[in-house]
């Protein structure tokens, strides 16, 4: 049976995410920003916390976390080179490490940058990725811990997961990164669809989230550094993908 999900919103643009597994009742919360919109969530859908992903340290997806352990006795599995600044954590994961949640199985990706240890975990039979604060709906993280080589790479492994992936992220940012978008791609045409689809679905109070993977490689300009005319047009034609991430992603923390 395939996975459910359930999503909603947490502390001022945070998202909250359930997956449950309809087979053995298993259900994670991926981070844990905020104790009551998951207890929320948990009563709306009648499902039973059993564990906790938690994908990097920041407070806005761990501070629930020792409220929502207390009261359900849940597993929290987070990553193994953050272990230290995350509360009541009792399993760490490195790459390629397999997480599972009743019959669902993720496969963590250490996705570094926006933290020194950050993952990803992507439950491949389902189709669904959740990233964090890595991949944003036509954005990323900011590069805080890491180096922008070390986010780029770690970009790199998200794009390259089947186009059909929906990637869950931790942040409604979409339409401020549009908006920057715009600015070094005005005339993408699928970033130009997403402004207006992001317009209807804010407009209606809907989540912008999740996102395909096939549909961020055609929008999202910061999984196209590597395109020529991306380079071109910000004066790095011929320069390395890295630097001209490096670039976007500057101009992003100052637009
Ligand atoms: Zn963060
Ligand atoms: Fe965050």
């Amino acid at each position: 049976m395939p996975a459910q999900t359930r999503l909603f919103r947490c502390l001022s643009d945070n998202y909250g995410v359930l997956l449950h597994d309809p087979e053995t009742g298993a259900t994670a919360a991926i981070d844990a920003p905020e104790a009551a919109p998951i207890e929320a969530a948990l009563k709306e859908t009648g499902w039973k916390l059993t564990d906790i992903l938690v994908t990097h340290h920041h407070a806005d997806h761990t501070d629930g976390i020792m409220a929502l352990k207390d009261k359900y006795k849940c597993r929290v599995v987070a990553p193994a080179a953050e272990a230290a600044k995350i509360p009541g954590v009792d399993e760490t994961v490195h790459e390629g490490d397999k997480v599972t949640v009743g019959k669902l199985t993720a496969n963590v990706i250490e996705t570094p940058g926006h933290t020194s240890g950050h993952i990803t975990f992507w439950f491949h039979s389902e189709k669904i990725a959740f990233a964090g604060d890595t991949l944003f709906a036509i954005g990323c993280g900011r590069v805080i811990e890491g180096t922008m080589p070390m986010m780029w790479q770690s970009l790199l492994k998200l794009r390259d997961l089947p186009d059909d992936t929906r990637v869950y992220c931790g942040h409604e940012y979409t339409a401020a990164n549009i908006k920057f978008a715009k600015t070094i791609e005005p005339n993408n045409k699928a970033l130009l669809a997403r402004d207006e689809l992001t317009k209807q679905q804010l407009a209606k109070g809907e989540p912008t989230i999740p996102v395909t993977i096939g549909d961020e490689k055609k929008a999202n300009v910061f999984l196209r550094a590597d395109v020529p005319e991306v380079a071109a047009t910000l004066g790095m034609a011929g320069k390395p993908a890295a630097d001209v991430f490096a670039e976007i992603r500057e101009r992003k923390n100052k637009f």
